[in-house]
């Protein structure tokens, strides 16, 4: 069987098609062929229709007149609706559809492509994954802002959260590396891309996660500003920001990009290392605050049986993990440090804390379109 995994991000279109053995659906499949459109609406392509046809041309070069057995996309913001992966028809596009204003930055990419998915292929099954879904299981003291009930039945102004899809899958392998069956697994899982989150799992459920209402909540990010005084906001609206100026302010603005002029961990790491003092508080700041969270979610999580660093940053800076980890000594966790340079790269996951560390901390590779197209065929069933 073959599955196409389509993920619609702000400005680009990720592809990849994965075969698998009907025999053994849950063991990844192969991946056959994968690619990426970037920088719609600012360079050549207009907008993620147009992706979606040059994805559509490259898909039938690659696969050469076959047609995939099934489409799995990626969803940013299922809401309250979608507490799992959805069969897509008319009807459930329409209530995604309605979800666009909680991720207007993510949400309507994504309903795009399932319409022009389901014109292009009306006969093959699609199934949407949510990032939220995942997240399902927060109690309601965790995802209440202490705000008037209103906003939340007017607006549904409440947290909701997002990385779930990856989350779920390093936190599997972690209990699985630990030897702990999934319900019984505890522990922090702390997804670091360009857009960063961190989850305190409970018994293989979401208990605390610190990404909110939208995408931008919680760490220091890439271009996102992350927690900040709500206060701020309303200071900014009456020296005349508008609503736009605030959302790329936020967004696009801040975070590294704002402290350190540049998103890249590569380029701020060796930058600090080279004595750039910018680019060290930036680096401060942000290891500061998830060093944070993870205390604050060790407890959340009822006492981590481990701590989970995932994503490009995650899986790939030895520097800014043993930054990280330099802090979490009163947690009882101690570097290994020729463990944390081998851990780079690696495509299985490895721990990078000592023998004797409290808390075991292991960096284990995401794969969101594996488990986007392993949850599409779960969906879908196969012949
Ligand atoms: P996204 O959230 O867009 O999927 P990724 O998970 O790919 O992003 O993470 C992007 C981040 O990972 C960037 O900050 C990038 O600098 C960092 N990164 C990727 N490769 C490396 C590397 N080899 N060393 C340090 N940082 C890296």
């Amino acid at each position: 069987m073959l599955v196409l995994v389509l993920n619609a991000g702000s400005s680009s279109l990720k592809y990849s098609v994965r075969r698998f053995d009907p025999a053994q659906p849950f063991t990844g499949g192969v991946r056959i062929a994968k690619g990426i459109v970037e920088q719609i609406g600012a360079g050549e392509v207009a907008d993620h229709l147009q992706a979606f046809d040059i994805v559509s041309g490259e898909l039938a070069e690659v696969l050469g007149g076959r047609t995939v057995d099934a489409v799995g996309h990626r969803v940013v913001h299922g809401g309250e609706r979608f507490t799992g992966p959805a069969l897509i028809d008319n009807e459930i596009i329409r209530a995604i559809e309605q979800l666009n204003e909680l991720a207007p930055l993510h949400n309507p990419p994504g309903v795009q492509c399932l319409r022009a998915a389901t014109r292009a292929w009306p006969k093959v099954a699609q199934v949407a994954v949510f990032d939220t879904s995942f997240h399902r299981t927060l109690p309601e003291p965790v995802w209440r802002y202490a705000l008037p009930d209103e906003l939340y039945r007017r607006y549904g102004i409440r947290r909701y959260g997002f990385h779930g899809t990856s989350v779920d899958y390093v936190g599997r392998r972690a209990a699985d590396l630990l030897g702990v069956p999934w319900e019984k697994f505890d522990g922090v899982i702390a997804h670091l891309g360009n857009g960063a989150s961190v989850t305190a799992v409970n018994h293989g459920r979401s208990v605390d996660t610190s990404m909110g209402f939208t995408p931008l909540e919680g760490l220091v990010m890439g271009t996102r500003s992350g927690d900040v005084d709500p206060g701020v906001l309303v200071f900014l609206l009456r020296k005349g920001y508008d609503a736009e100026e605030l959302d790329s302010l936020l967004n696009r603005d801040s975070g590294f990009k704002a402290l350190a002029g540049h998103n890249d961990m590569r380029v701020i790491t060796e930058a600090a290392a080279a004595g750039n003092e910018e680019a060290e508080l930036a680096l401060e700041t942000a290891a500061h605050r998830l060093a944070r969270y993870i205390g604050g979610y060790h407890v959340a999580c009822t006492g981590a049986q481990a701590v989970v660093l995932t994503g490009g940053i995650g899986e790939n800076s030895a520097p800014f993990r043993a930054r990280l980890l330099a802090k979490l000594g009163p947690l009882g966790i101690s570097l290994d440090a020729a463990a944390n340079e081998d851990a780079t790269g690696a495509e299985e996951g490895l721990r990078i804390s000592t023998p004797d560390s409290a808390i075991p901390v292991l960096v284990i590779p995401t794969d969101e379109e594996r488990a986007i197209a392993e949850a599409t065929l779960a969906l879908v069933g196969t012949p």
